[in-house]
């Protein structure tokens, strides 16, 4: 007897980990090497060495009560979160303080409580089609609403009119995810600036505050050259939510942080409300062992020509075969035009040749499909004579 808001939950339950499962099964069916399966993104790039070091290090020489035990503040070890803060003022000329810092288990976790923090029943939150589909079950868990703005599929940028015109005095909060899953677009200064215009306007037009929420755990996975600007500097409501997931490969560690700055509207309030909240969802605090794990690996990288390799070598060969999309500038997904209408007919013919997608509508944008390239290179080389059989039903 399962809760009614539940039985919505499990009926849409993600597309994404169905593929991952079924990725498994066809694993077992046919061997590893001969499935392609792009469907969840879970770096194939092994945490940097510095983690394992890290993790030796805290392991045999701190106390083990301490390292292991519950944080004094649910918001984490002050010593990691100055870490933290201190690195971020470092590399974008910020002036944050441990105050600011909240660490979380990983970016859902820190998603999940800023919105527990922020919404009431019925608040709306913006997001730009396609978006991380789980925002619309983390809106949902506090009972507020996503209002969706469509996609602009030239460019997948964010269409600013009619984001414009959705803003009502119902708004609590903006998402948005640059670098970004699952197209790889990355938004400029200009868009961004734009964008804080807009809401700087409407917050002064219903006397509201509408905070915009940065969802990076892509930051620094980018690819030549491109520049991902740091929006707390650009509009003063804003929330960051990091994860060391992509960064660091580290999801199943569940670690990462929020940054709430001074310059949001009732920030010490937020900022102890997002420390309570931490508590009350039953995470109580951010694993320990990887608090001090990450605070040790601030300046550690992942290897992006590893990405790198795999962006160019799958955007190549599925160009070649006669599909569309448009090339990435970060994270590690392909957004690929469907041949056919329904997309999700495409995913089952792609199965077929054993090749794993997931359907765009899972993003809120049917007709195209999410690769996801964090998969060994030689995943991609030997899948690329398969999307070229697939191919030929549709050119
Ligand atoms: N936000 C976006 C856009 C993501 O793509 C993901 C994971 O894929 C998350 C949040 C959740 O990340 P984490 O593992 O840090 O919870």
């Amino acid at each position: 007897m399962i809760a009614d808001k539940m039985k919505g939950m499990v009926a849409n339950s993600s597309a994404i980990r169905a593929m991952f499962e079924e990725g498994n099964r066809l694993a077992s069916l046919y061997g590893a090497e001969n499935v392609y399966d792009f469907s969840l993104g879970n770096p194939n790039v092994p945490a940097p060495e510095a983690v394992k070091k890290a993790i030796v290090e805290l392991v045999e020489g701190e106390d083990p009560i301490a390292l292991h035990g519950y944080t004094n503040s649910n918001s984490g070890y002050p010593e990691v979160r100055q870490a933290v803060a201190d690195s971020l003022n470092e590399r974008f000329g910020t002036s944050f303080g441990e105050r600011n810092i909240i660490m979380t288990v990983g970016a859902a976790g820190g998603l999940n409580v800023i919105f527990k923090t922020l919404l009431n029943p019925g608040d709306e939150v913006i997001a730009f089609a396609p978006y991380f589909g789980e925002y619309r079950s983390y809106t949902n868990n506090y009972d507020g609403v996503l209002v969706e703005i469509s996609p602009d599929t030239e460019t997948f940028q964010p269409r600013l009119q009619e984001f414009e015109q959705k803003i009502t005095p119902k708004t609590k909060a903006v998402i948005v995810n640059t670098p970004n899953n699952p197209t790889g677009v990355v938004y400029s200064e200009a868009t961004i600036q734009k964008m804080a215009a807009i809401m700087e306007a409407k917050q002064e037009e219903y006397g509201t505050d509408i905070y915009l929420i940065s969802d990076e755990p892509y930051r620094e996975l980018v690819y030549d050259g491109a520049e991902v600007p740091y929006l707390t500097k650009y509009y003063d409501n804003t929330i960051v939510g990091y994860s060391y997931s992509k960064s660091l490969s580290l999801p199943g560690e569940r670690i990462g942080y929020l940054v709430i700055p001074d310059e949001v509207t009732d920030s010490e309030e937020v900022q102890s409300a997002a420390n309570v909240a931490t508590r009350i969802l039953g995470f109580v605090n951010a694993p320990t062992l990887q608090q001090k794990v990450v605070a040790k690996c601030l300046n550690e990288k992942t290897d992006i020509s590893f990405y790198n390799r795999n962006r160019e070598a799958l955007y190549e060969g599925l160009k070649e075969c006669g599909f569309t999309c448009i090339k990435p500038e970060g994270a590690f997904y392909l957004f690929v035009k469907s041949p056919i209408e329904d997309e999700k007919e495409f995913c089952a013919a792609a199965k077929k040749y054993n090749i794993l997608m997931v359907p765009g509508s899972s993003f809120a944008c049917p007709g195209y499909v999410r690769l996801a390239y964090c998969v060994a290179h030689e995943t991609i080389v030997n899948s690329l004579p398969k999307f070229k059989e697939l191919a030929k039903e549709y050119f």
